[in-house]
């Protein structure tokens, strides 16, 4: 007997977490997560209020999601969640409705780069063209839009996020969330300037030279005086 506790934990928490944080209301949204052992995905259930998302509400589906284990139908959106993981490889994917996400997908056909910290989720975002929720042209669309990114928007929708791991797909929505909410914020001040590609790759070459985003020790080396 399997024990799919863990994983379905892991999407449980990261469900209640992004609900905390705003980006997932009410019943909108839903979390996957790879069982590292199975190869089997552990997806939120429909109809589950994502604020108080248990582990036992979470359901388990193969790569064809067929339910595996669970009392409870897997989420619409099923098919998008699997397709990205097929496609990529990723650990785990988030999608959500979040507020400056949603509206920035219903007015731009992309997010250009307009801080240095979006280079962490890869660049500039698309945003997929808009069909009907679970179905599986939306799970296309959002599939090709994605393109080598850990993020895209859905128009007139939402957002997608991918991660290696849960705790890294839950931070990229996080980013996604905090550079829309930027644009939304700079457009209300006039048009906001954006990073041209000379300027990323000079952000790239000096995130790799000082390790950014590592904690580092003080050595005696570094340390001032
Ligand atoms: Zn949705």
């Amino acid at each position: 007997m399997i024990d799919y506790l863990p994983v379905r934990d892991a999407v449980a928490t990261a469900c209640r977490r992004l609900a905390t944080e705003g980006l997932l209301i009410g019943t909108s949204g839903n979390v996957s997560v790879v069982d590292s052992q199975t190869g089997n995905v552990a997806v939120t259930a429909t109809g589950v209020v994502l604020a108080d998302c248990r582990a036992e509400q979470v359901s388990i589906v193969d790569s064809q999601g067929r339910l595996v284990d669970g009392d409870f139908q897997p989420t619409s959106e099923l098919e998008l969640h699997l397709g990205v993981i097929a496609a990529t490889g990723v650990g785990a994917v988030v999608h959500t409705h979040a507020p400056a996400a949603t509206a920035v997908s219903c007015v731009r056909d992309s997010l250009p780069v307009i801080h240095y910290q979006q280079l962490l989720l890869g660049g500039e975002i698309a945003v997929a063209p808009y069909a009907t929720f679970g179905t599986s042209a939306l799970a296309d669309s959002v599939n090709s839009a994605l393109a080598g990114r850990s993020a895209v928007l859905m128009a007139n929708h939402g957002a997608v996020t991918t991660g290696a791991t849960i705790e890294q797909a839950v931070e990229n929505s996080l980013l996604l969330e905090w550079l829309c909410r930027l644009l939304i914020d700079s457009s209300a001040l006039g048009s906001p300037r954006f990073l041209d590609e000379s300027a990323q790759a000079a952000v790239i070459e000096a995130a790799i030279n000082r390790s950014y985003g590592t904690v580092q020790p003080v050595t005696t080396d570094n340390k001032e005086n």
